[in-house]
């Protein structure tokens, strides 16, 4: 139901009324995030510009019984800010500022809407390093980062967002607003709710500051590339590495398929007789970046590599990860319709996941290639439709990516490594987590959102 004109007012009367959007055309761009087959147009739209503001919205809305799903950049890729139930979409790209960049304290202190990459250089330029980097750096907004708890290709080296958020300044649905944490390394008073808030998905508080851990930057960086009969042997190598005693910055591997998608859409050079290509890639010092590079390129040659090499500088070594960075474009250019999927699975077993993908895939006679992080089992099964009208070819692709997810379960694994559950995968928790569970997130959810205005149909519904 639309928004009564009294509401729309006092939305405006809060932001400012060139901060309020209602209008069908004005709506259109907040119906859908990354997310395909997901959409619903929102009543209203909102850009609050600080906390007072964030904190009046959600009164408001907590009085009226009005949903409001807080939204970054919508680059996630689970359905996680479409509008299921309408009501207003709180967008904070306009609380974009780096407060504070402490080089003493190794922490940074900024507002919810800064990107990824704004963070990353701002760090950079005081000779530090924000270690999580998912492929959507340049759009994505920390905010959504911490509220997803992104991963990204240095996830084995360093972990994910949550190991990097010390506190966070955040507004509940009724309006009052809490710090969790601050800015020390060590502090466990108290139930964590900075972690609680992290990986929420917006359906337990809105993220209006965040305090971020950074490391001292690496002083070089270096990457190779290895070609395997197939994933098997891809595979030994890769528990060969970690098991010399190497943590490798980046262990990424592509399939067969997504090696020829890559090459037709990048013509790098790549080997289109691989069954599988490993980017392996470290940093440090630079004497210690080249020990194991080495290291590791004698490992993949030992465990039956056909070819490898190591990239000579930074902008070889940014070629090699062109590989890997573009195979979701690469894929995409395959049909009209492009499902990315996110499953985990023990590291020892990606081997036996991707051929259980293929095998899915055949029965189901659909097309999914995968790509993803093999140092932490994280694969992307991503599935190409050749017509988006095609209602049947969706409808097995559904139920390939059912039993995709129901064998990462019974493989030890979770139904998502990094791009979270939002609506898309609400209906596959119950299977990983337990009734006793679901219902616990429920009781959390109604603690923090009595009301139930936040983000519904998601975690916690
Ligand atoms: C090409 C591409 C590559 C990607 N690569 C990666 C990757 O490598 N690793 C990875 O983990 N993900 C990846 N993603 C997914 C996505 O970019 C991440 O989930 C990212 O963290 C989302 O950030 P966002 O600002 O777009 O958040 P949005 O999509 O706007 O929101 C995501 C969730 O966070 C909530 N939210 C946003 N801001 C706040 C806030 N201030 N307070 C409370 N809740 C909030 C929303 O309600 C929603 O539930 C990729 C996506 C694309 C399109």
């Amino acid at each position: 139901m639309p928004l009564s004109t009294d509401l729309i007012d006092r939305l405006s009367a809060i932001v400012g009324a060139e901060h309020v959007r209602h209008t069908t055309g004005d709506l259109v761009p907040y119906a859908r995030d990354a997310t395909p087959l997901f959409d619903r147009l929102p009543d209203a739209v909102v850009f609050p510009a600080d906390t007072a503001e964030v904190a009046a919205v959600l009164r408001l809305a907590t009085e009226h019984r009005v949903p409001v799903v807080p939204r970054g950049a919508g680059s996630n890729l689970c359905a996680a800010t479409v509008a299921l139930n309408g009501g207003i979409v709180l967008v904070t790209t306009r609380m974009n500022r780096i407060r504070e960049i402490s080089p003493d304290e190794l922490l940074a202190v900024v507002e919810p809407g800064v990107t990824t990459a704004a963070l990353a250089d701002a760090a950079t330029a005081h000779g530090l390093l924000f270690p999580p980097d998912p492929g959507s750096r340049t759009v994505s907004t920390v905010g959504g980062n911490v509220a997803t708890c992104a991963g990204g290709l240095r996830g084995l080296k360093y972990g994910v967002t949550r190991n990097y958020v010390l506190g966070l300044e955040a507004v509940l649905p009724t309006g009052e607003v809490i710090r969790t944490g601050g800015r020390l390394w060590k502090d466990v008073a108290g139930y964590d709710l900075t972690r609680l808030l992290t990986g929420s998905e917006g359906t337990l508080a809105v993220i209006t500051e965040i305090t971020m851990a950074l490391l001292p930057a690496p002083a070089d960086t270096g990457t190779g590339i290895a070609y395997f009969p197939d994933l098997a042997h891809a595979g030994r190598a890769v528990a060969d590495i970690l098991s010399a005693g190497i943590v490798p910055a980046t262990l990424e591997f592509l399939d067969r398929s997504c090696v020829n998608a890559v090459e037709d859409f990048a013509a790098l050079g790549l080997r289109r007789d691989a069954g599988a290509l490993l980017l392996f890639g470290d940093d440090g010092t630079s004497d210690a970046v080249r020990r194991d590079l080495t290291r590791m390129a004698e490992l993949c040659d030992a465990a039956g590599a056909t070819e490898w090499t190591l990239a000579e500088d930074v902008a070889g070594a940014e070629a090699l990860l062109t590989a890997r960075r573009c195979s979701l474009p690469a894929l995409s250019r395959l049909g009209s319709l492009t499902i990315l999927e996110d499953a985990t699975v023990p590291r020892p077993r990606i081997a036996e996941m991707v051929d259980r993908i293929d095998a899915i895939a055949d029965r189901h006679t659909v097309t999914i290639a995968t790509f993803g992080h093999a140092g932490d089992g994280n694969l992307h099964p991503t599935c190409v439709v050749a017509d988006p009208n095609d209602t049947e070819s969706i409808e097995r692709a559904h139920a390939a990516f059912d039993d995709i997810f129901r064998t990462a379960i019974e493989l030890g694994g979770t139904i998502t490594g990094e791009h979270g559950v939002g609506a898309a995968k609400l209906p596959h928790l119950r299977a990983q987590l337990g009734d006793d569970q679901l219902q616990l997130l429920s009781r959390i959810k109604t603690a923090f959102d009595p009301a139930r205005i936040l983000n519904p149909g998601k975690l916690g519904s």
